[in-house]
């Protein structure tokens, strides 16, 4: 199970999509045993601090089918430093002029000649979604001094990012803040920036950067085997596990569909989907949900395994389709947002047919209140 050597009596403990679900108190414990013995720490999260501070009964967890166990490996990841090679400790490793614990090498630079930069003044000017934001080029990063000096020119990047007379208007309205400065040859702006940031006393806000220097890379490690840094290991890293005997079996209901959706990690919401028929369940999906619904639904697992695979592969189509089965008078939500207004519109920009599904999902998304946000920001350009 799991490619973890576990024992499995009569089907006591299933998998669905990476988690364990224990059908006894018994299979649990041998569970938590074999998974303890092969390197996994494991957490109970009745007692967890999370579930304390919110003040949830246990009580609830167990009725609506929350995991309570969550087992993950200890740390695995490690830094391999790109002069020695050798493994270092990943605390640090990716902060400006951080050096190897082994040779000493720096082992990342966050901004060097040539790198992308974008930010914003730390001003009482409002920040909207789309107030103005700078993106320039770095000349040099004097960290002893916090000084940041940029080659004085303004790089597109996306629709906050302004250029030409409204980045000169920019700079303008925030004079004081900046001043004219010289590494070696050459007119550049310098800007107050300290390596360690506090909101409180910047200039500038950083919001992105890229084009650093890297001198290292992160890798894990699992049984003296090195694995990049998002491979699969042969075993999951985390688990969660669920108690059944709580609450399976699950009754037919309108609403059972989403239940077992959800154990597969898939949203019930029709609108959350891309509108115009694109494939998005696959034999996997359903695979894992049948394995769901046979042991813990009361739902005739036999005639799930033979009806899935003429149910629609979009989104939409296949909850539709899936909610049906379950229960005839099924409800399925529909709730369109501020992604199918975007989809809808950046179509019709790029001359793409727009479905009638998918302009009747943008018309309902306009009363999304994200939408509406969005659109104020629009405005305000
Ligand atoms: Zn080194």
């Amino acid at each position: 199970m799991l490619g973890l050597n576990l024992t499995v009596k009569n089907d006591d403990l299933i998998d669905v999509m990476g988690d364990i679900y224990a059908k006894t108190p018994e299979a649990l414990n041998r569970l938590l045993k074999e998974l303890r013995k092969s390197g996994y720490e494991v957490e109970d999260l009745r007692q967890s601090d999370y579930r304390k501070k919110d003040g949830v009964p246990v009580a609830t967890m167990e009725i609506n089918g929350w995991s309570l166990w969550f087992a993950k490996l200890p740390n695995l990841r490690f830094g391999i430093c790109g002069t020695c090679h050798q493994q270092i400790s990943t605390t640090g490793i990716q902060s400006h002029g951080h050096k190897c614990e082994k040779c000493g090498a720096v082992t990342y630079y966050e901004l060097v000649d040539g790198s992308t930069f974008t930010f914003v003044f730390n001003n009482d000017e409002e920040r909207g979604m789309f107030a103005p934001e700078l993106r320039m080029k770095v000349k040099e990063w004097d960290t002893e001094n916090g000084i940041l000096y940029l080659y004085p020119e303004f790089l597109k990047g996306g629709l906050s990012v302004v250029t030409g007379e409204k980045a000169e208007a920019y700079l303008k309205r925030n004079e004081g803040k900046w001043s004219y400065g010289s590494v070696g040859q050459g007119k550049l702006i310098a800007i107050k920036y300290d390596l360690n940031w506090n909101r409180n006393t910047a200039v500038i806000e950083p919001y992105d950067h890229y084009g650093s220097y890297w001198n290292h890379k992160i890798v894990k490690v699992w049984k003296g085997k090195q694995y990049a840094e998002y491979d699969r290991l042969p075993i999951p890293e985390t688990i969660s596990i669920y108690e059944s005997w709580h609450w399976a079996p699950l009754p037919v209901s309108t609403t059972l569909h989403r239940r077992i959706l959800s154990a597969a990690r898939q949203t019930d919401d029709k609108g959350w989907h891309y509108q115009d028929g694109r494939p998005w369940f696959t034999s996997g999906h359903w695979t894992e949900m049948a394995k769901f619904i046979r042991h813990f639904t009361k739902l005739d697992a036999d005639a799930f395994d033979r009806a899935w695979p003429s149910f629609r592969r979009d989104g939409p189509g296949g909850i539709d389709d899936f909610a049906h089965f379950c229960h005839k008078e099924a409800v399925t939500r529909d709730e369109p947002n501020v992604g199918n207004v975007l989809v809808a519109l950046g179509k019709q920009l790029d001359g793409e047919h727009v479905t009638k599904q998918e302009s009747e999902a943008a018309i309902r998304g306009l009363d999304d209140p994200m939408t509406r946000n969005f659109l104020k920001g629009l405005q305000r350009r």
